[in-house]
C-alpha cells in the first residue's frame, strides 16, 4: 500500500544520506589526519583540541602498591582499588559501580562532587583483607575524567566544557581535582589525587600495561573519544621541556570532530539543534551511545508522521526524546527469531505499540542497521587517521611492526554487530596492513591505567 512505499521510501532516503562507502571513509580520515595536525599546530587551531596529557611515560609494569581510581564519564561512576604486585602483577583488584541520579547530571559543582566524594569514602571504607598501605602514608588515587579537560599538570586541570547529557554551569574553568579535593575534605577522606586522566588516556595505559604494542585507544560508549602516543617533537604547541621519552599521550576529544565528508542527515541536524550542547561533539552525535538509538526514534517520528507507520494515530511515547536507548535498539538490531519477536516486545513496552505486522519490524531491523552501520563505518575511518598521523597505515618494507588499538566501553563491548561492523570496515580500508593492526578490547583499562599513573606518580616515590 501507499504507506508502506512512503516509509520505505524515507529509509531508502536515510540510507543514501547515512551512506559512507570507502572513498567517503577516507576522505574522513584524511580530514582527521589534517585537524590532528592543526590542533597540534595551536591552541584553537582545530575543532580537535588535541590535548596534552602530561602523560609522557606509560605503565611499565614495576608499579607496587595500594592505589585507587574513580571513574566518572557518563551514566555510572566507578570506584576500584588495586594491589600492584610490581613485576606486570595485580595482586588483588576489588571495584564498585555506583549510578550518578540524573539531577546530579545538570546540578551544581558541590553536589555532584560531594556525592561522589561520600561514595568513594564508603567504598574505602570496605578496604579488608589483601590490600595493604604502609604506616603513615596517605591514600592515593587516580581520577579518570572523560570530558575535556585543560590539563595544568598531569594531577590537575580545569573543565573546558560539559558533554553527554552533563550541563553543571558552575564546574566549567574550575580545577576538576580541586572540586574533587575539597569534596574529600568535607567528608573527611584524607586522599590525594596523583593523576588526572581521560578515559582514553587511561585505556591506553591499562593497554600498554598488557601490550606494548599499543599505540592509541579508542572509547565507544556513552560518548566517543580516542587518545594516542605522539611524538613530543610533533607537538609545535607545547611550549614546555621535551620529555625525556620524548613521547607525549595526546587526547583528542575526536568526538568534537566535525567535517564536510561527514554524512549528516536533517535527523543529525535536528538532534543537534535540540541537544545540551548544539553545534557540538558532532562526530559523538553520530557515532555514541547516548545518541543511536535517538536517530532511530527521530526517524521512526518522521515515518509515523509522514507515512503513518503506526497506523494513523503517532504513538505518544515516541515523541519523548532518548526513550528508545541504544542497548534496545541494539537488541532489535541482533534478533534473530523468524517472526522478529524482540523487536515486537521492545515496540510493545517502550513505545506503547501493542500490534506491530512482521514487515513493519523487519523495516526497523533495516533502520537499525542503517544507523549503527554508519557510526561503526566512521569510527573504523576516525582510526584510519590515527594510523595514518602516526604513519603506520602503510607496510614499510621489512618491517613487522604491530600496531595495537585499544577499545573500550559499552557501546564496543555490547553491540556486536556495532563492533563487526568497526572492524571489518577498518579491515576494509586497511587492505594488506590489516595484518599488523590489531583491536583489542582493553576490558576496564581506563580505571586500572589511572591507578597505574597514579602509582608512577606516587608523592612517595
Ligand atoms: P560510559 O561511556 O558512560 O563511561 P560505558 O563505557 O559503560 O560507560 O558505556 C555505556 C554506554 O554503552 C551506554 O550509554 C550505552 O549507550 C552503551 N551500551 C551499553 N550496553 C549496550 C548494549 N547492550 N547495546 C548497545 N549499547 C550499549
Ligand atoms: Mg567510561
Amino acid at each position: 500500500s501507499g504507506r508502506w512505499a512512503k516509509a520505505e521510501a524515507i529509509l531508502r532516503e536515510l540510507e543514501e544520506n547515512c551512506g559512507a562507502h570507502t572513498a567517503k571513509l577516507r576522505q574522513v580520515a584524511d580530514a582527521m589526519t589534517v585537524e590532528m595536525h592543526a590542533g597540534l599546530a595551536s591552541e584553537g587551531g582545530s575543532k580537535l583540541k588535541m590535548l596534552i596529557s602530561y602523560v609522557d611515560n606509560l605503565p611499565t609494569g614495576d608499579e607496587k602498591g595500594l592505589f585507587y581510581a574513580l571513574d566518572l564519564g557518563g551514566t555510572n561512576f566507578r570506584v576500584m582499588r588495586v594491589q600492584l604486585g610490581g613485576k606486570e602483577s595485580m595482586i588483588k583488584q576489588e571495584f564498585e559501580e555506583v549510578s550518578i541520579p540524573p539531577h546530579l547530571m545538570v546540578g551544581s559543582s558541590h553536589e555532584l562532587f560531594d556525592f561522589i566524594a561520600a561514595a568513594l569514602a564508603k567504598f574505602v571504607a570496605t578496604e579488608g583483607e589483601g590490600f595493604h598501605l604502609p604506616a603513615g602514608r596517605q591514600r592515593e588515587i587516580g581520577f579518570t575524567f572523560s570530558f575535556p579537560v585543560r590539563q595544568l599538570s598531569l594531577a590537575s586541570g580545569t573543565l573546558i566544557k560539559w558533554t553527554k547529557g552533563f550541563l553543571i554551569e558552575d564546574a566549567v574553568g574550575e580545577d576538576v581535582v580541586g572540586e574533587l579535593t575539597k569534596a574529600m575534605e568535607r567528608v573527611g577522606l584524607d586522599m590525594r589525587v596523583t593523576a588526572l586522566v581521560n578515559d582514553t588516556v587511561g585505556t591506553l595505559a591499562g593497554g600498554r600495561y598488557d601490550n606494548p604494542d599499543v599505540v592509541a585507544a579508542v572509547i565507544l560508549g556513552t560518548g566517543t573519544n580516542a587518545a594516542y602516543v605522539e611524538r613530543a617533537h610533533a607537538i609545535p604547541k607545547w611550549q614546555g621541556l621535551l620529555p625525556k621519552s620524548g613521547e607525549m599521550v595526546i587526547n583528542m576529544e575526536w568526538g568534537n570532530f566535525r567535517s564536510s565528508h561527514l554524512p549528516l542527515t536533517e535527523y543529525d541536524q535536528s538532534l543537534d539543534a535540540e541537544s545540551l550542547n548544539p553545534g557540538e561533539q558532532i562526530f559523538e552525535k553520530i557515532i555514541s551511545g547516548m545518541y543511536l538509538g535517538e536517530i532511530v526514534r527521530r526517524v521512526l517520528c518522521k515515518m509515523a508522521e509522514e507515512a503513518d507507520f503506526f497506523g494513523n494515530d503517532i504513538p505518544p511515547k515516541l515523541k519523548i526524546p532518548f526513550i528508545l536507548r541504544t542497548p534496545d535498539m541494539s537488541a532489535m538490531h541482533h534478533d534473530t527469531s523468524s517472526d522478529l519477536k524482540v523487536v515486537g516486545s521492545k515496540l510493545k513496552d517502550i513505545l506503547e505499540v501493542p500490534n506491530s505486522s512482521l514487515k513493519m519490524r523487519k523495516m526497523i531491523v533495516e533502520l537499525c542497521d542503517i544507523v549503527a552501520s554508519r557510526g561503526a563505518r566512521l569510527a573504523a575511518a576516525g582510526i584510519l587517521g590515527i594510523l595514518k598521523k602516526l604513519g603506520r597505515d602503510t607496510v614499510k618494507e621489512g618491517e613487522k611492526q604491530k600496531s595495537v588499538i585499544a577499545l573500550d566501553g559499552g557501546l564496543f563491548e555490547h553491540y556486536t554487530k556495532f563492533r563487526n561492523c568497526m572492524e571489518s570496515t577498518l579491515n576494509e580500508l586497511l587492505g594488506e596492513v590489516t595484518e599488523t593492526v590489531i583491536v583489542k578490547h582493553s576490558n576496564d583499562g581506563s580505571g586500572i591505567g589511572a591507578a597505574l599513573l597514579a602509582a608512577s606518580h606516587s608523592q612517595y616515590l
